[in-house]
């Protein structure tokens, strides 16, 4: 018994990671590996959301490509640089009580894992880096559109290990794509081993020291939108696998305005494998959420989504965006495997457990179990219990309790002896 108990807590310290971790593969043995990594400093975004549409819109048809979109999760929930101090300055040493601990030794072991070839650190830096000094934004201090290096070279022979020349390359290809002349990227050799003191308790550098290749993208923080710093991320990680024989497709325009679109888009959550959300235009609360008193699960589609629990409501993030607030209301767990089968607009369908459908006019739930009760929240009907066998059509629902800001999305839950064992979710169109 004892030991069991000891294999699953070692097992769950094994595989949760504190952030998410996207393997894209084609062959590990003999074709390159980059590694990118997003969210080091929370208050960031232009990399945290460049790694998330990589992660979700990028195919790799040649090489491998490892993602890291959201290392400083707690940070980026925040929106805060490091709510635990600077994340990037703990990586030559670190208090043990430090509690940024687990995730910096958990990048580090995968930093240096064999396989990888070559590393990203992705972020937004202030102002626009320039040799001479011309202002607040534009001087020698700045770090916006650079691409970081600690050294010029590696120490020792690497494929990749010049980086100097690297940077260089990159650099060329970003700059004959700008969208406005002033955004041009140039190199900062920040010499860590002899001038920056600093720099050496940073990832990159540690990254070097191992013998990996390491690159920090800086876009700025100046720049005018969110979809520009992504843009700029994007097409310098773009040049850095194409450098490296890594080939990809990707399956959008790579320009602001459908960066913009792209950046909409939330997604999926399920909890519990059994409820279901679709997070687009979700209302800002939504109450009587079926949980369990503790061990949820929550499963995002999109890479940077996370939950907070906070003063008994579990707040629901896609990277800084918080998108809605969650009140629980607690059952025990029971689960209703299959689909339900509902009329929707005259037409039998069977719709799967934890996920939704559109409707037009109207939908009538067909329940053939006796021992499930259907409830669709917003619905009454005087005197019923079990809401299977009517018509239901958008005016008979109360849109306090859609979940969407349109009112037209709505939930329609399972029950066996009263408590929640799955739904669906109503879209009308
Ligand atoms: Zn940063």
């Amino acid at each position: 018994m004892y030991f069991s108990i000891f294999l699953f807590l070692c097992m769950t310290s094994l595989y949760a990671l504190p952030f998410n971790f996207i393997k894209k593969e084609t062959d590990t043995l003999n074709t390159p590996t980059l590694l990118v990594i997003g969210g080091i400093h929370g208050n960031e975004p232009g990399g945290y959301f460049s790694a998330a549409i990589l992660s979700r819109y990028y195919t790799i048809t040649e090489g491998n490509l490892w993602i890291v979109p959201d290392l400083n999760r707690p940070s980026i929930q925040q929106n805060d640089r490091g709510i635990n101090g600077d994340m990037n300055r703990k990586f030559a040493d670190i208090d043990p009580q430090d509690a940024d601990l687990e995730t910096v030794q958990e990048i580090q072991k995968i930093i240096t894992e064999k396989q990888v070839s070559l590393v990203l650190n992705l972020h937004d830096g202030h102002g626009f880096y320039r040799k001479e000094h011309l202002n607040t934004i534009f001087n020698p201090n700045a770090w916006g559109q650079t691409c970081v290096i600690d050294q010029g070279s590696l120490d020792t022979e690497h494929p990749f290990g010049n980086l100097n020349e690297i940077a260089s390359k990159v650099n060329l290809e970003l700059n004959n794509a700008l969208i406005a002349d002033h955004h041009f990227f140039d190199i900062r050799n920040t010499n860590t081993r002899f001038d920056d003191e600093t720099m050496k308790h940073s990832l990159t550098f540690f990254s070097v020291s191992h013998n990996k290749p390491a690159f920090a993208i800086e876009t700025s923080k100046n720049l005018p939108t969110l979809p520009h710093k992504v843009f700029y991320q994007l097409h310098a990680i773009e040049c850095y696998m194409k450098l490296m024989g890594i080939k990809y497709k990707r399956s959008f325009d790579l320009t602001p305005d459908t960066i913009h679109e792209l950046l909409n888009t939330y997604e999926e959550l399920t909890i519990n494998n059994g409820f279901y959300l679709n997070l687009k235009n979700l209302k800002n609360s939504l109450s009587f959420i079926p949980l369990q008193s503790e061990g949820n699960e929550f499963k995002f589609t999109h890479p940077l989504g996370s939950v907070q629990k906070k003063d008994g409501q579990y707040d629901i993030f896609i990277g800084n965006q918080k998108i809605s607030s969650l009140t629980p209301s607690y059952h025990i767990k029971e689960s209703c495997s299959g689909s339900v089968s509902i009329i929707v607009d005259g037409e039998a369908k069977e719709i799967p457990i934890a996920t939704d459908f559109f409707a037009t006019a109207d939908f009538k739930v067909i329940n053939k179990d006796t021992n499930r009760r259907i409830n669709i929240i917003g619905f009454t009907y005087k005197g019923i219990k079990d809401e299977a066998n009517i018509r239901v059509g958008l005016n008979d629902l109360d849109s306090k309790y859609s979940i969407d800001t349109s009112n037209k999305s709505y939930r329609i839950e399972l029950y066996k002896q009263n408590h929640f064992c799955g739904m669906v979710l109503v879209h009308f169109k």
